[in-house]
Parts: C-alpha cells; structure tokens; sequence
C-alpha cells in the first residue's frame, strides 16, 4: 500500500509506464485516496506467471515501508518539490520536508522535450532510455533504498536491464550510469508504445532556477547555453552523488539572487550583452573545461575546452576593473568606484549573491580565475597554450576549494560515518575519482575537509584524500 501517483504530474502516463513495468499483466489498478485528492494510489494484484519486473512492482506496491512512495511524472522542467531541473532526467530521493517523510520519485515523460534520453552500453554507444526504463531505474533505487540496502549503480543499472531484456530493448552497462538527452539505438526493442514525440501539451523546458541569468542573457531557455548547463549537471550527478549535492547547495543559494538579476536585465540588450560575454559564456566554457579535466583527464577533450575558455574570455573584454569588479564580489568587498551603472544597479542582488558561500564559489571564483588568467597570457602565437596551462592549474585549485563542508546533508557524523545522504566509502571514491587529473587538489580538498570534519579523518585517508 505504498505507491502513489501525484496528479499534479502525467498521471496517465505514469500509470502507463506502471502497466509496461507488469508486463501489461492486468494487474495494475488506481484506488482514490479518501481525503487526499492530490494523487491516487497504485494497486497491483498478483496473477500467476508474472514477470520478474511485475514481482519487483508488487513488492513496491504491495508492502508497508512506512512511508510513502510518490511518483511525479513531469512533462520536463522544476521537481515542483526539490525545485531542480529534471528535464531528460529522473530522480528518486526521500523528502524531509516539514509535514512529509516521502521517497519521490520524479521524472521526465516528454523524453526530454521530444530529443530522447539515452543512456549507453558496453561499447559506449547511445542506446534509449523509455520511459518505462526511466521509472524502473528509479523504482530499483527505491527498492534498495527502502530495504536499507546499499545503493549501488551497478545493482540498480543490473535491473534496469530485467526490463529492458524483456522489453526487448539494448542492455546498459552497469558501470556507466551516464547518461542525457539525444538519440539513441533501441536495438529493434519496444517502450510499449509509451513514448512518441514531444507532448501534446509542450514541455515546460527552461523553467529552471539554474538557468534565470544564462536564459535572460542568451534570450532564450532553449539556447545552447542553457542545453549545455543542463548537460553538464546532469553528467556530474550521474556520476557522483556528491558532487549533485554540492551543486544542489549552489543552485538553491543561486535561486535567491538570480530571478532579481534576469529580471533586471531582461529588457536590456547591452546588459543582457554584457552579462552574456563577462559572466555567461566565460562560466559555462570554465564548467565545461572542468568537466572535461574530471571525466577525461587532460586529453584532447579538455585541451579543447581550454581553448574554448580561451576564446570565451577576448582581451576585449577583459580588462583590469573587469577582473577588480569579479574580484571585489567573489571576496565580499565593496565594487570598485569605477564599476559601470548596470552593476551598480545591481548592488543589492549582487551582495546577496557574494554573501553566499557556495554561489560565491560557484560562480565569482571562476570569473576571477578565467578573467585573471587571460589577462595575464601574453599576446601573440603562444598565448592560447600559455592560457591553458595557467587555466588547468587554476581549475584544480578552483575544485580544490569547493565548499563540501557547507553541504550538511553529507556531513558526516562522529564516528565517520556519512549521514542522511547515505553516502558511503564508494561516495567518497566516486568523488575523489572525478579529481584524478590533479592529485595535489585532492590533497588540498582532503585536508580542507580533515579540519572542518575532524570525525572523518580516517575516511578521508581510507578514500585516498589524505
Ligand atoms: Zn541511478
């Protein structure tokens, strides 16, 4: 008696996506809810000969885990509860919220507004990611999390293939858990007819929080820019939950000073200029580049992307009270006297903004870094190479100062053990993995983190931080 389905969410399809998870056994019913006419429960009666898939279901549906399962089934955009962009994603997590001890589970039915959402298999290739696959990959998290078992990727990667073996579907390597929008092969299977094109109501794509600034500066939530944020974020959370707590901690600091700033700009085309060139494409080509660094080492990919850095930070634009202003918010101080009206106008959202910790290093500290670097590389043929190795050294030191310590959900606790977020050692190495590129930041994290935690020394060492 424990699975519900919100209606403020695609009821219908998600009861679809159940039906395709029974194997379309018959079994699977909606009861109203007395008292509660915001979801409807799932039933789900037993019949003989079911599918393995449909016994995963009854055992959700069917037994008291104490509290509720939720299941939102969005047209992309806001978790209208974690207020973070699910477009072309799917999240399950317990929801502590005042009033509710939930586990919801969310996710995208539009297929990413239309463009698929694909994982990969053991080649590396795209392969789809139906919408019914979407709910059982977050059904496996919550199995294991309700069972208080340890909740692997692999373990829950290795289910999502029961249904897709059935569904006649490409299988997923259990040891990618990357994945996001785009085209992929479905290997001649069915998504049980679940799943064709955009939906007839549109998406509510570029809603998101992340996005205010970056949508007002580019003109457009659909731009490249706002895509490739999406993307990115959706890559790091695949693959340490860590770091998608950390930047959930930037994202709800940056919600509080971002929509005043978009507004401002909005109706502005030079400052929505401005922003674009000094903050927008700098910030996205230094994530990218960073992004690059932790998942690939510095190969060929990341030497792009410093190139990429380099071009989106032109003399032009970078001059010395650009870098004083971007220094003065990234410390706290007062902007300088020469700062221009625009930012001036934006003072008391931009001292919101640098009161922020997590913000102020997500966003300020990068500026500063990409900004300083370009002034400093000298003109001529050399520069963009005497750019990039400046800039891979600034952005080890950038992720060697990112505020873990101010995220509580991963505090851990007195006797080392990391708390509610149910992070384990294999968190721990997921993210000291992502630092790979440069030992000496990991050092500089781990020894940062040793003194804000001393309980978790023997972590940190046990993870290699230390
Ligand atoms: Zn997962």
């Amino acid at each position: 008696m424990t699975i519900f389905l919100d209606l403020a969410g695609q009821t219908a399809t998600a009861f679809n996506n159940f039906d395709i998870v029974s194997g379309q056994s018959g079994g699977v019913g909606l009861l109203d809810v007395v008292g509660d006419a915001t979801m409807k429960q799932l039933t789900y009666d037993d019949v003989s000969g079911q599918l393995p898939t449909a016994d995963r279901l009854s055992a959700l549906v069917n037994t008291d885990f104490g509290a509720p399962i939720i299941v939102t089934a969005l047209n992309g955009g806001n978790d209208p509860y974690k207020g973070n962009d699910i477009t072309g994603n799917a999240q399950a997590y317990t929801d502590h919220s005042p009033g509710h001890l939930v586990i919801r589970i969310v996710y995208d039915v539009s297929q990413c507004c239309g463009k698929g959402i694909v994982a990969r298999n053991i080649n590396g290739d795209n392969i789809t990611v139906p919408n019914p696959v979407l709910l059982y990959h977050e059904m496996a998290h919550v199995f294991l999390e309700v069972n208080h078992q340890p909740d692997v990727e692999a373990t829950v990667i290795g289910d999502e293939n029961v249904l897709r073996a059935q569904l006649g579907l490409c299988l997923r390597n259990v040891n990618d858990h990357e994945g996001g929008c785009g085209d992929g092969s479905d290997c001649g299977g069915s998504d049980g007819g679940a799943d064709s094109g955009p939906p007839p109501g549109g998406c509510a794509a570029g809603t998101t929080t992340v996005c205010f600034v970056v949508s007002a500066a580019t003109g457009s939530p659909q731009s490249d820019e706002v895509h490739l944020l999406r993307q990115l974020r959706a890559r790091v959370a695949a693959r340490s939950l860590l770091a998608a707590r950390l930047i959930d901690a930037v994202y709800a600091e940056y919600a509080q000073f971002s929509p005043a700033i978009a507004n401002r700009i909005e109706g502005d085309v030079l400052a929505r200029r401005a922003v674009l060139l000094a903050v927008v494409r700098p910030l996205l080509a230094w994530y990218s580049l960073a992004g690059a660094l932790a998942f690939d080492g510095r190969g060929d990919t990341a030497r792009r992307a410093a190139r990429v850095l380099a071009n989106a930070c032109p003399r032009y634009v970078g001059n010395a009270l650009l870098v004083e202003v971007l220094d003065s918010l990234a410390t706290g101080r007062a902007l300088p006297a020469a700062a221009s009206p625009l930012l001036r106008g934006l003072g008391p959202e931009l001292r919101t903004a640098s009161g922020l910790r997590c913000a102020r290093w997500a966003v300020f500290d990068p500026l500063v870094r990409a900004w300083r670097a370009a002034n400093g590389a000298h003109g001529g043929h050399g520069a963009h190479g005497a750019y990039a190795v400046s800039v891979v050294e600034e952005v080890g030191q950038w992720l060697s100062q990112a505020p873990f310590e101010l995220v509580p959900a991963i505090a851990p606790r007195d006797d080392g053990v990391t708390s509610s977020a149910g992070a384990s050692d294999e968190d721990w190495l997921a993210l000291a993995g992502l630092y790979g590129f440069q030992p000496a930041a990991l050092r500089a994290l781990g020894t940062r983190l040793a003194a804000a935690w001393p309980q978790a020394g023997a972590m940190l060492a046990r993870c290699g931080y230390l």
